[in-house]
C-alpha cells in the first residue's frame, strides 16, 4: 500500500498537509528527523502513516498519560492496532500488551519514558522487530526547553541501543537551542529538521479590555452556543468563583487546577472530552494532556506570562482546522501583577530578567495596533506576507488621534491631588461628580474638578488604561493602587512631548465586532446546514456514549460540518468526506447516511437542492421493494431508460443492485466479445457495438454488459 492509500483508508483524508508528505518520505527512507509543527498541525500522522507502512512495530514515547489513551482510542477507531504501556495499567495488563506486541499483533505501542527503562523493557524490545521510534513532546528532553523532564534524559541511549531503527522526534515548541539539543541527544542530523509554519489561520484573535469581565464573557458565550471552550485564569480561587458564576447563569461548567486530587481532575477532564461539560475554567495546569479536537473557543481571563504559553493555550482550540474563537482580557494591572510575581519568585536575576523580557512581548501583543497575528508569528521568527483579516485589529482598526490635551487633563488631575487618588476617584474628579467621599476630601475645590465632563466614565477608564500602557503614568500597587506621575508624565504636562491614543470603542461597536467573529450571515442554505450539523452532532454523541468514547473520536467537527454541507447519501459520497476512512465507514457509515437521508427527505420542501443523488436513492428504494423497471418508471414518472441509468450507476457505486437480472449470460458474452474486438481496433463505443448487432441488442443491455465487465475486470485486478 502506498502512503496515500494508508492516508485514505485509515484516516479518511484525501491529501497530506504541507510538509507531512516530505516528513513521511524521509522517515520511510530510514532517515532520522526532527519535526516542529504547531499544535493541531498534524504531527501524529507523521509517524502513524509510516508505522502502518512499515512491517513491525513502531514505539511512541510520550510523557502524557491521558494523551496516550486518547491517541490509542482514536487509532483503534480507525482500525489501527495500537496499545499503550504506562503506570495506569496493572502488571498483568502490561504483560498482555507486551505479549500482543511480541506476537506481531500491534502496529503502534505508546510507552511512557519511565516504563521504557524499567525492568527489562529494552531487552524485550530488542527481541521484536522495531520499525520506528517516535519521541513525542521531544522538547522535554532538553533543559533549555520550557518543560524539561528528567525521565526524558535517558532517551539519548535509544540510538545506541537501536542503531538501525529510524527515530522521529516531534514537538510544537522549541527554540533554536532546544532544537539543537534534541538533535544532539537523539542522534538526529540537524539538517533533517522540518519546521512547518506556525500560523493557525482558523483561530481568530481578539483582545478585550479587562473591565466587567463577567459581563463580557456572557456576551462572548452567546456567540458560541453549546460549543466547548476553556477559560484560563491565573489563580485557583479565580477558577472556582468564575465557575460558580457560570453555573449560576445556566452553563455547564467546572473548574480544574493543580490543587484538585487526581481522581477529581480526571473526572472533570473526562466530562469535558465527552461533551458533557461545555466549559472548563482552569489554571494552566489544564490542557497539556488533551487532544480534544472540537475545542471551539478559548478565553484568557488573565494575561499569560509569555507568548509561548499564550500561543500554546489558544492552540488548543480548533485543532480540527475549522473556525475557533479566542479572546484575551487585558489591563495594565495584569502586567503589574505578573511583574510582582516575578519579583517575588526565587529565580536568580538573569532568569527574572528573561521572564520580564518575555512579559514585555506579551504586553506588546495585547497593546498592538497592527495585525495581532503578525506579532505572534514574528515572535516565532515567521515572516508574514499580509495582515490576517481574522483578528480584532484587522477587522476593526481603531483610529488614532492626538490625545495630548486629554492626557494633560488627566495628569494634572493626578498632580493636584498630590498623587493620592486611584482610577475611580480621578475619573469622578475629572467628570465633576459630586459623590460623598469626593466632597468630604474637598476635591471639588480643585481647578481640575469637572474639566473632563465631556467624556463618559467608560471613555476615561479606557483612555487612562491606554495612558498607563503607554508608560505615561504609574500605579502604586502597594499604596492602594493610586496613580503616580513619572518622567514621561511631566514631559507631557510641560508640553515637551505628544501622545496618540486609539479612539474609544463603544459597547455597541464592540458588539458588532463580536458579530463578525460569530458570523451571523445566515442564508437559507447556511441555516439548513446548521440544522443538520446539530442533528449529526447529536447522533455522534449518542454513538460515542454507547461506546464509551469521546464524540470527536467518532468523527471530528470538520468531518461533521462537511457532511452537513455535502449531505452525502451514498457510500461513495460519504467516503469522499474528509475524515471518513474505510473503518469509520464500516462502523458508522450506514447510521449517518440514514440520518442524512431522513433529514433530506423531511426537508425536501425547502426549495434548496438538498442532496446530490437523491433521485438515485429513490430509485434504489423502489428497486429494493422489488418493483420492476417498468413499475419504477411508472411510479417515478421517469423513462425506462433513465431508470436503467440509475440502476447502472447504483451498481457501480456498490449499492447492491443485481444487474444480472436484466441481461442473460449469452447476450453478455456477445457484447463483451464485440467490445473487445472494437477495443483492439481502437474504435470502441457503445454506439459502434449497437450498430454491429444491427440493433438486435438494446442500448440498455449494452450499457449493462459494459458495467458488469468493467466491475469484473476491477475485481480481477484487485485479487492480484
Ligand atoms: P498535533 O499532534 O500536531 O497537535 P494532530 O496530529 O492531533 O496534531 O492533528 C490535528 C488534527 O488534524 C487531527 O484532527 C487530525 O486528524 C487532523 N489532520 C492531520 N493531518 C490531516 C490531513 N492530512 N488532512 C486532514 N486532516 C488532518
Ligand atoms: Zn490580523
Amino acid at each position: 500500500m502506498t502512503t496515500h492509500h494508508i492516508l485514505k483508508q485509515f484516516f479518511g483524508y484525501e491529501t497530506f498537509r504541507p510538509l507531512q508528505e516530505n516528513i513521511i518520505d524521509a522517515v520511510i527512507e530510514g532517515k532520522d528527523s526532527l519535526v516542529l509543527m504547531p499544535t493541531g498541525g498534524g504531527k501524529s500522522l507523521c509517524y502513524q502513516v509510516p508505522a502502518l507502512y512499515f512491517e513491525g512495530l513502531t514505539i511512541v514515547i510520550s510523557p502524557l498519560i491521558a494523551l496516550m489513551k486518547d491517541q490509542v482510542e482514536a487509532l483503534r477507531g480507525n482500525g489501527v492496532k495500537a496499545s499503550f504501556i504506562n503506570s495506569s495499567l496493572s502488571q498483568s495488563e502490561q504483560d498482555a500488551v507486551l505479549w500482543a506486541a511480541k506476537l506481531g499483533e500491534l502496529k503502534l505501542l505508546y510507552v511512557a519514558p519511565e516504563k521504557l527503562f524499567a525492568g527489562n523493557m529494552l531487552e524485550f524490545l530488542k527481541g521484536i522487530k522495531l520499525s520506528l521510534i517516535a519521541v513525542d513532546e521531544s522538547h522535554c528532553i532538553s533543559s533549555w526547553g520550557h518543560d524539561f523532564r528528567p525521565e526524558y534524559r535517558q532517551l539519548s541511549v535509544l540510538k545506541d541501543t537501536f542503531p538501525e531503527v529510524p527515530v522521529i522526534a516531534l514537538t510544537a515548541t522549541a527554540d533554536k537551542v532546544t532544537r539543537k539539543d534534541i538533535c544532539r541527544q537523539l542522534g538526529i542530523p540537524e539538517e533533517n529538521t522540518f519546521i512547518s509554519g506556525f500560523d493557525r489561520p482558523n483561530i481568530s484573535l481578539e483582545v478585550l479590555p479587562g473591565r466587567n469581565r463577567l459581563k463580557q464573557i456572557m456576551d462572548f458565550l452567546k456567540t458560541v452556543p453549546e460549543q466547548s471552550g476553556i477559560i484560563y485564569c491565573l489563580s485557583r480561587n479565580g477558577t472556582e468563583s468564575l465557575t460558580a458564576s457560570l453555573i449560576q447563569n445556566g452553563y455547564k461548567a467546572d473548574f480544574y487546577h493543580a490543587g484538585l486530587d487526581s481522581q477529581r481532575r480526571s473526572k472533570v477532564q473526562e466530562a469535558f472530552i465527552k461533551d458533557d461539560l461545555q466549559i472548563i475554567v482552569a489554571t494552566i495546569a489544564f490542557g497539556m494532556g488533551i487532544d480534544k479536537s472540537n475545542v471551539r473557543w478559548i478565553i484568557h481571563y488573565n494575561l499569560p506570562g509569555n507568548v509561548e504559553s499564550f500561543y500554546q493555550e489558544i492552540g488548543r482550540a480548533g485543532r480540527d482546522g475549522t473556525k475557533a474563537r479566542t479572546a484575551l482580557f487585558y489591563t495594565y494591572a495584569d502586567i503589574m501583577t505578573r511583574k510582582s510575581m516575578i519579583e517575588k519568585s526565587n529565580l536568580d536575576d538573569d532568569q527574572k530578567e528573561l521572564m520580564n523580557a518575555k512579559l514585555d512581548r506579551m504586553q506588546q501583543y495585547a497593546e498592538a495596533n497592527i495585525c495581532r497575528r503578525r506579532i505572534l508569528l514574528s515572535y516565532f521568527n515567521e515572516e508574514v506576507g499580509q495582515d490576517c483579516g481574522n483578528c480584532d485589529v484587522c477587522l476593526h482598526p481603531r483610529e488614532r488621534f492626538d490625545a495630548t490635551i486629554l492626557a494633560q487633563k488627566a495628569l494634572s488631575g493626578v498632580a493636584r491631588t498630590g498623587e493620592k487618588v486611584a482610577m475611580g476617584m480621578l475619573i469622578d474628579i475629572l467628570r465633576g461628580s459630586r459623590n460623598q467621599n469626593l466632597l468630604r476630601l474637598g476635591y471639588d475645590k480643585l481647578t481640575t474638578f469637572g474639566i473632563g465632563k465631556d467624556l463618559k466614565y467608560e471613555e476615561w477608564a479606557d483612555y487612562l488604561s491606554q495612558i498607563l500602557n503607554y508608560g505615561a503614568l504609574d500605579i502604586a500597587y502597594d499604596e492602594g493602587h493610586v496613580f503616580k506621575l513619572n518622567e514621561v508624565s511631566w514631559q507631557l504636562l510641560k508640553g515637551k512631548r505628544k501622545i496618540e491614543l486609539s479612539h474609544y470603542i463603544t459597547f455597541e461597536e464592540r458588539k458588532k465586532a463580536e458579530e463578525v467573529f460569530a458570523d451571523p450571515k445566515k442564508t437559507k442554505k447556511e441555516f439548513i446546514k446548521n440544522e443538520l450539523f446539530d442533528k449529526l452532532k447529536l447522533l455522534r454523541k449518542q454513538i460515542a456514549d454507547s461506546l464509551g468514547i469521546p464524540p470527536y473520536i467518532v468523527f471530528n467537527d470538520a468531518t461533521l460540518l462537511e457532511m452537513a454541507h455535502e449531505r452525502p447519501i451514498t457510500k461513495a459520497r460519504l467516503l469522499n468526506v474528509s475524515g471518513v476512512g474505510e473503518e469509520k465507514f464500516r462502523r458508522y457509515g450506514d447510521t449517518f447516511i440514514t440520518e442524512i437521508l431522513s433529514f433530506v427527505k423531511g426537508n425536501s420542501d425547502q426549495g434548496v437542492k438538498l442532496a446530490k443523488g437523491l433521485t438515485y436513492i429513490e430509485t434504489l428504494d423502489l428497486y429494493n421493494e422489488g418493483l420492476s423497471v417498468e413499475e419504477i418508471a411508472e411510479r417515478r414518472k421517469l423513462s425506462r431508460n433513465t431508470v436503467y441509468q440509475h440502476l447502472i450507476k447504483l451498481f457501480e457505486e456498490g449499492q447492491g443492485v443485481d444487474l444480472w437480472k436484466f441481461i442473460d449470460k449469452k447476450t453478455y458474452r456477445k457484447v463483451v466479445e464485440a467490445m473487445e474486438t472494437f477495443e483492439a481496433e481502437g474504435t470502441f463505443s457503445a454506439r459502434a457495438v449497437y450498430e454491429h448487432f444491427r440493433e438486435g441488442i438494446s442500448y440498455e443491455e449494452i450499457r449493462i454488459a459494459m458495467a458488469l465487465s468493467k466491475k469484473a475486470k476491477e475485481e480481477q485486478a484487485d485479487s492480484y
